[in-house]
């Protein structure tokens, strides 16, 4: 698999050490990036006093940027955090997220995960307007926008800045004026910005999650003791023993500040969620807008047995995401399932070698056939893509050493022939393989026996199956038509 996972996101309010339990929620979602970490936490007790936004983060895992003592000082019921590959500005501290924005009216965090398409007009106008900027990141610029709308609505001091004469005097209506505010500058700044974006913001004393109306990237609401929790991924919040309540709509908008869990839909709704997140990006645990992940890489496989069948003795997956669809398709050819493969659970990332020839050979480093289950065999393999298919040479040469007789190699998503604008890392056109051949010419390339993709309509069947409900994906990277 050539594509980068995006990035994950949580916010946590009305939980005691809720930078705590973001840790745990971020930890499982560090398969949607490892390139940094950090969390933001509100001190807010609810006496509406004295409180502030405190930020760690670092370059790194969650277990390399935050260590046990790092939590003395992060107290506070009110957190997000987010865990970072990066799509668009560069691989710096800079970029980590969340980003804190501490301005004259009180301070605002933000953790966006997506991308946008016209950050670049965005900043200018905001930098017209005298904003400045201390990284390259498109989600800094939503968190400007934000700040810049608020202003402009006449914003007034948050929670944190009240004076002693507005506390005692009528706290609830000063939280409530600040917090109308606020969400009307939220909404007027996402209304503006185009691309893909699942946000966890907060302020001293409310936390708000946000999806496009697209609904590109998944984000979903959850209970946790008193309190509610949002994540990129249900996995997120089983992680912190809460109860999965339900995706944030397209368009929605989820306001939860102290007595209130409000949904706003800012925007009609008209779903294009990332059918990627189905074959590859997501954990298999997690349950994205009623579809069960695991499920749908079971059915794509039984579909891709039914459309590309082929005699053979054992059916393997290329691990992690490409064993749901190999069990699947095991279970509808009849060919018994067998491991196959074994991946290396302790390699860094990739992009450390710093050669393509390097980063090719890291394939032998990450992954090794099991000889016992190939030797002589008739060997299916499914993947969930091919994107260069350079790791997919090297997977049919590993299979080919452990003496398998043959190599029959099935893809459990179309061919991927065009770039992602929306928060997937991919190679530019020109390296994508099945932009420039036919599938033949990829089997002949790659060096297997036969060569088959699932159908689009069998992927999106596949889907219906897991929850009939089911509809509007996108399928930009397919065939070119992208949501925005
Ligand atoms: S273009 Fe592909 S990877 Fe990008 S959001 Fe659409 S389906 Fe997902």
């Amino acid at each position: 698999m050539g594509f980068q996972d995006e990035c994950g996101v949580v916010g946590i309010y009305g939980a005691t050490n809720a930078a705590r339990l973001c840790y745990f929620s971020l930890t499982s979602l560090q398969h949607r990036g490892q390139e940094s970490a950090g969390i933001a936490v509100s001190n807010n007790t609810y006496a509406g006093s004295g409180s502030k936004i405190k930020l760690h983060k670092g370059m790194g895992l969650v277990s390399d940027v935050f260590k046990a003592e790092d939590f003395d000082a992060l107290a506070g019921q009110i957190a997000i955090a987010h865990a970072r590959y990066a799509t668009a500005g560069g691989r710096t501290i800079e970029n980590a997220q969340p980003f804190l924005n501490t301005f004259k009216l009180g301070s605002i965090a933000l953790a966006h995960n997506g991308q946008l398409v016209n950050h670049d007009e965005l900043k200018a106008m905001l930098e017209d307007y005298g904003c400045t900027f201390s990284s390259t990141s498109d989600s800094e610029v939503i968190l400007k926008l934000i700040v810049r709308k608020f202003i402009e609505n006449g914003g007034k001091p948050g929670s944190g800045r009240r004076s002693e004469a507005a506390q005692s005097s009528d706290i609830d209506n000063q939280v409530q004026y600040d917090k109308e505010l606020l969400v009307k500058a939220i909404i007027q700044a996402v209304k503006e910005i185009r691309g893909s974006f699942s946000l966890c913001i907060m302020t001293e004393d409310i936390l708000i999650g946000v999806r496009d109306p697209n609904g590109i990237r998944p984000l979903c609401l959850g209970k946790i003791g008193n309190g509610h929790i949002l994540a990129s991924e249900s996995c997120a919040i089983d992680a912190v023993n809460g109860e999965f309540l339900r995706d944030v709509a397209p368009g929605e908008l989820v306001v939860i500040g102290k007595n209130d869990l409000r949904s706003i839909k800012y925007a009609e709704e008209a779903k294009q969620a990332c059918i990627f997140e189905y074959v590859y990006f997501a954990r298999p645990d997690s349950v994205i807008d009623g579809i069960a992940v695991q499920k749908a890489r079971y059915r794509m496989g039984e579909v891709l047995a039914n459309e590309s069948a082929v005699q053979a003795d054992v059916v393997i997956g290329v691990p992690d995401s490409g064993i749901g669809a190999a069990m699947g398709y095991a279970r509808a050819s009849g060919i018994p399932y067998v491991t196959g493969i074994i991946k290396n659970k302790y390699i860094g990332r990739t992009f450390i070698a710093p050669t393509q020839a390097e980063r090719e050979s890291m394939v032998f480093v990450k992954l090794n056939a099991i000889k016992s289950d190939l030797a002589g065999k008739r060997v299916i393999v499914i993947d969930d893509s091919i994107v260069r298919g350079t790791t997919s040479r090297r997977l049919v040469q590993i299979l080919r050493r452990a003496g398998a007789s043959e190599v029959h190699f099935r893809v459990s998503s179309p061919p991927v022939k065009f770039p992602c604008y929306l928060g997937i890392d991919t190679p530019s056109k020109n390296e994508l393989i099945s932009s420039e051949h036919d599938v033949d010419e990829i089997c002949r390339e790659i060096g297997a026996d036969s060569l088959a993709f699932i159908s689009l309509e069998g992927m999106i069947e596949a889907l219906r199956s897991c929850n009939p409900q089911a509809d509007g994906f996108c399928e930009g990277c397919f065939c070119g038509r992208y949501p925005v």
